[in-house]
């Protein structure tokens, strides 16, 4: 596989922080074209339910992102026995509100609410996340639609690193909707062949090993270890667990893989950096703004 880059230093560690920086300057120009030729500052609407002090931070981390690049940002906090039909009255208002262009709901959000019905509440035009039906849906066929973050994040990485996907073995271990799923029709889309592992997988290190690409999204610390790399292979590690902790087991496996996102400066980064274009992307559209994409 070709692995030459603009932003690939002498090691083989996939530096996302780097990237995302480019891909912010980019998004704060897209920005600046918007307000210049609307008047309108683009504006992100984050919903947060609960006290977990994770995605508290989550979002405030996002809210700072937001401001660094122009965007208006706007928050929505509701405590931990906010009941299902609550949470939707706030989504449809955002919804509604001709200044919010994006709406994302942080997850996890505590499980009596049904996380789905809200979900579907966003209109596919603020589905910054693509978290509805309808975004993941199309987004599974190629039709526009705001790309999940965090791998639509990765497939810039992978993008910007010239790593091959035509006709090559993918493997993502992970299969929730925001992330391991979309992941993987992402890669489909590319023309990897992909198998997509979870929980009830039968022999992973095995199939793990055939992988020319892998993605790792369980969110167990040191999950992947690197006996069952192929070597040569690319890694991304999409976990972040507690202590700055990702989902490989990082130091062995570095030295089997020919390419590998740290944790921290790997995915996380991107993640963020790809909320922001969208948000620039969705604010654009919904204010008919010609801007490159
Ligand atoms: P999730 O919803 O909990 O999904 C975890 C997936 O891992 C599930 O599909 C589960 O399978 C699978 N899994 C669990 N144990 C397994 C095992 N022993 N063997 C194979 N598969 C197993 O998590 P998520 O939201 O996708 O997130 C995954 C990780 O990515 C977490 O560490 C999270 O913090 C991280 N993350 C990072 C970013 C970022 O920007 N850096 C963004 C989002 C998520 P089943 O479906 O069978 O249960």
């Amino acid at each position: 596989m070709n692995h030459k880059s603009n932003t690939q230093s002498e090691s083989n560690l996939i530096n996302g922080s780097l990237l995302a920086k480019t891909l912010r300057s980019q998004t704060a120009d897209k920005i600046q074209t918007i307000i210049r030729d609307s008047g309108v500052i683009p504006c992100l609407a984050t919903i947060l339910v609960g006290n977990d002090p994770a995605s508290a931070t989550y979002v405030r981390m996002k809210r700072k992102c937001c401001e660094q690049v122009g965007i208006k940002s706007i928050s929505r906090e509701f405590p931990e026995n906010t009941t299902t039909e609550q949470l939707l009255t706030a989504v449809k208002e955002l919804a509604q509100d001709i200044t919010v262009h994006g709406i994302l709901i942080q997850h996890p959000v505590p499980a009596p609410i049904d996380k789905r019905a809200a979900f579907e509440a966003i209109p596919l035009l603020k589905d910054i996340d693509g978290v509805s039906s309808a975004a993941f849906g199309r987004n599974v066929l190629g039709m526009p639609a705001h790309p999940s973050c965090t791998p639509a994040g990765i497939m810039r990485l992978l993008r910007e690193y010239n790593i091959e996907l035509d006709g090559v073995d993918a493997v993502v271990i992970g299969r929730s909707p925001i992330l391991g799923r979309p992941m993987a029709s992402m890669l489909i889309n590319h023309h990897a062949t992909v198998t997509l592992c979870h929980s009830r997988t039968r022999d992973l290190s095995s199939i793990v090993r055939r992988a020319d690409v892998l993605i790792v999204a369980v969110g167990k610390p040191r999950f992947l270890k690197a006996t069952w790399i192929k070597p040569g292979a690319v890694v991304i590690d999409c976990g972040y667990n507690e202590g700055n902790i990702g989902d490989v087991d990082f130091e062995p496996a570095k030295e089997i893989a020919s390419l590998i996102t740290p944790v921290p400066g790997g995915v996380g980064p991107m993640t963020i950096a790809t909320l922001l274009d969208n948000t620039a992307n969705a604010a654009a559209q919904q204010l008919d703004i010609k801007i490159s994409h």
